[in-house]
């Protein structure tokens, strides 16, 4: 079999997978397309990481999402890192080029904002501060995107305020570190409002941020997507604010990847979410 009649293959590498919603994602737009391609979800232990990842190409892979625990890792292992991966530091997406190299890209926070635009089309990002919580691998690619498309503030909030303190450092001065029982006071004049930990996911405490100061206005989204509805979502609607839940971020990032790597911008659409949620 040549180069030219392989049937391209990608893949979603992370170490535990199962939970992976991705195969269920681009196995519907490979369905959808009627594109010859398979993608499926590979246990890769750290130790492995390496070695595993110079072997995919051989097989046929032409490219793989990555996730937890690796999306930092992966960093020093790519032969090419995007200046938006290693701002962030970390990638999410790698294309297998043709001359053997490994291109790392990190497309959540385009992702991210995709989601809002879909979803929250009146959402003006320069209408003013955004109070974001969290400092993880995900808040530094949401904050990244928030300054790259004209929000004046970020008014940032983490449990490990050395994290948030260090977001601060790599991202400037529209980044202002405050202490996490802050969080209510900050919200008057804010004009969102973004969860990036972890907290209101099935199985983990609800976040527990009063909203009474919350501007009426301001846009509440969540990067929590089990449940689909959050507790935070769930009090920002029943007070009026406009919501956005986590699963377009997710639909939205996967896009990039899915383009490179079976030659189609698929579609993110209400079609899409059904596949995923069903799945
Ligand atoms: P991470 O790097 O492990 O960061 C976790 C964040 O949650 C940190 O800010 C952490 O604070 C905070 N946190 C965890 N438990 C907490 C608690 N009990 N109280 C207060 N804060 C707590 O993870 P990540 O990659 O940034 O992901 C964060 C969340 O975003 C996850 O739920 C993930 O599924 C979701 N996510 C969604 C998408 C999407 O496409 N929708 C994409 C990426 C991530 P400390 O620093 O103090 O530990």
């Amino acid at each position: 079999m040549t180069e030219h009649t392989r049937i391209p293959l990608a893949c979603v590498i992370g170490h535990p997978i199962a939970h992976s919603r991705s195969p269920a994602l681009h196995g519907y737009w490979l369905r959808r397309y009627g594109i010859k391609g398979h993608y499926v979800p590979i246990d890769i232990a750290p130790l492995e990481l390496n070695e595993l990842l110079r072997i995919l190409p051989r097989l046929g892979f032409v490219g793989a999402n990555v996730t937890i625990p690796h999306k930092e890792a992966i960093l020093n292992i790519a032969d090419i890192v995007t200046d938006r991966a290693a701002l962030i530091g970390a990638a999410n997406t790698l294309i297998f080029r043709k001359d053997g190299k490994i291109h790392a890209d990190n497309t959540d926070g385009s992702g991210f904002i995709a989601n809002l635009r879909q979803n929250a089309p009146h959402w003006v990002p320069a209408a003013g501060p955004a109070v974001v919580l969290g400092a993880g691998g995900a808040a530094r690619a949401v904050v990244a995107a928030l300054i790259e498309v004209g929000v004046p503030e970020i008014r940032l909030m983490n449990r490990t305020r050395a994290r948030a303190d260090a977001l601060r450092s790599d991202f400037g001065a529209k980044v202002h570190v405050h202490e996490w029982v802050q969080a209510a006071n900050l919200l008057e004049d804010a004009a969102m409002l973004v969860n990036t930990t972890s907290l209101g996911m099935t199985g983990k405490p609800d976040l527990n941020i009063p909203l009474d100061r919350l501007n009426p206005h301001a846009l509440v989204t969540d990067l929590v997507y089990t449940p689909l509805k959050t507790q935070l979502l769930i009090e920002a609607e029943a007070r009026g604010n406009p919501v956005v839940d986590g699963l377009g971020m997710l639909l939205h990032q996967a896009a990039p990847g899915f383009e490179r790597w079976f030659g189609i911008r698929p579609d993110v659409d209400e079609a899409t979410r059904k596949a995923v949620l069903s799945a």
